[in-house]
């Protein structure tokens, strides 16, 4: 099996499984318990907390853990927003993530004025669109800092400075899934920042919310107190922990990793350019994230190309596999303005540290070998 999914899910590293394990085998207490060993797990996880900070530069602020990015993502709304007395503007990009866009549209439902801030052609938010949509009644802006679908990198620096001119205490959320261990990121150019374990080797289940220090900020759901009150529920001591053996890893080999990546992009890139009637879609190769391509293969049906490798034992996705059961259109793609035959024939590839050009190469030929074989179809 060759893997060219991984902005969907990764294969959790061995290491972290065997911590995971240990977590639920032998040190397996309640960290909120008084005795002693539960003392030394609590003790774990308030390090875990610092390595998640350290990987974004936060040298304030806190880590709240969640089950995962749709969580965290959720409760950046509803913690920012819920003790507010009046209904102001919420601005997020048209290109967010269904665990940001949907909530951003149930706000718009109860009386908040959302817009939504378009996309150049590569897929980044446009600097000046964005500008002109904020006011000083601007409560709530959530960008993504790397587009899952096509690679596009924002640029959150500038979008940050620019929210915090317009209104000082507008409250500025980072959908950091697909960046975060990838491109480089600071946390002063946010107030609340969402990650997801499994998108980088740690199981599915658990993330996290970093929340800055001076923001107000009202957490999400209530019971026992645990996270500082901000997010109930008994500790995820395995995934926590799990999840923190992957930052370890990424963190230690960062450089590697990322190159990496990247040259499984560019050499994809490179061989599905010599095949006729290919478009990139989303930045230049050399520019976007370093491990997501899109790529468009014109007079075939994406869904079709992807039946076919899965049947050679590869696995690749249309859209992203949170819309592919939808038989809409694809709103990232229709947001870069990329419709008709382009959009029904784009194809995601994205890569873990673990794949190999040699698995490049090998996909690359089966690739060349379907298109040819799926347009000579078509064509009769
Ligand atoms: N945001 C982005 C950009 C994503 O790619 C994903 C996962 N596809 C999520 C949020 C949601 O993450 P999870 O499914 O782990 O909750």
């Amino acid at each position: 099996m060759i893997n060219f999914d991984n902005s969907a899910t990764t294969r959790t590293f061995d290491e972290s499984a065997n911590v995971a394990l240990h977590y639920m085998l032998s040190q397996y207490y309640n960290p909120s318990s008084a005795y002693s060993v539960a003392v030394e797990s609590e003790k774990d996880i308030k390090r875990a907390r610092k390595r998640i900070m350290s990987a974004i530069n936060a040298d304030s602020g806190s880590i709240i853990y969640t089950s995962g990015a749709t969580e965290s993502n959720n409760m950046a709304f509803s913690g920012a927003l819920q003790s507010l007395r009046a209904k102001g503007r919420i601005i997020i990009g048209s290109t967010e993530h269904p665990s940001v866009y949907e909530v951003a549209n149930s706000y718009a439902k109860i009386g908040f004025d959302v817009e939504f801030a378009s996309v150049n052609a590569d897929g980044r938010i446009d600097l000046d669109v964005f500008r002109d949509l904020l006011t000083p009644n601007t409560q709530f802006v959530s960008i993504m800092l790397v587009n899952n679908e096509v690679g596009a990198i924002n640029d959150i620096h500038t979008l940050h400075k620019y929210a915090k001119q317009a209104n000082p205490q507008c409250i500025f959320h980072v959908d950091g899934v697909q960046g975060f261990l990838k491109v480089p990121f600071n946390a002063n150019d946010c107030d609340l920042f969402s990650i997801s374990g499994h998108k980088f080797n740690a199981p599915k289940g658990v993330g996290a919310l970093y929340v800055g220090k001076d923001v107000k900020f009202a957490g999400g759901q209530l019971g026992g107190g645990q996270e500082g009150g901000l997010r109930s529920g008994t500790t995820n001591t395995p995934g926590i922990m799990a999840m923190d053996k992957s930052i370890e890893i990424y963190s230690d080999s960062s450089e590697e990793f990322i190159q990496s990546m990247q040259a499984c992009k560019l050499r994809l890139a490179k061989n599905m350019a010599a095949i006729k009637d290919t478009v990139l879609n989303g930045p230049p190769a050399e520019s976007g994230a370093p491990h997501i391509l899109n790529i468009s293969f014109l007079g075939v049906r994406s869904e079709v190309l992807l039946h076919a490798l899965d049947a050679r034992g590869i696995l690749v996705a249309t859209g992203s596999a949170c819309s592919s059961h939808k038989n809409s259109n694809n709103r990232v793609l229709d947001a870069m303005n990329i419709k008709g035959p382009r959009q029904e024939g784009a194809v995601r590839f994205s890569f873990s540290p673990t794949n190999t050009i040699d698995e490049v190469d090998t996909v690359s030929s089966i690739i060349e070998e379907n298109v040819l074989l799926l347009r000579r179809y078509k064509k009769r």
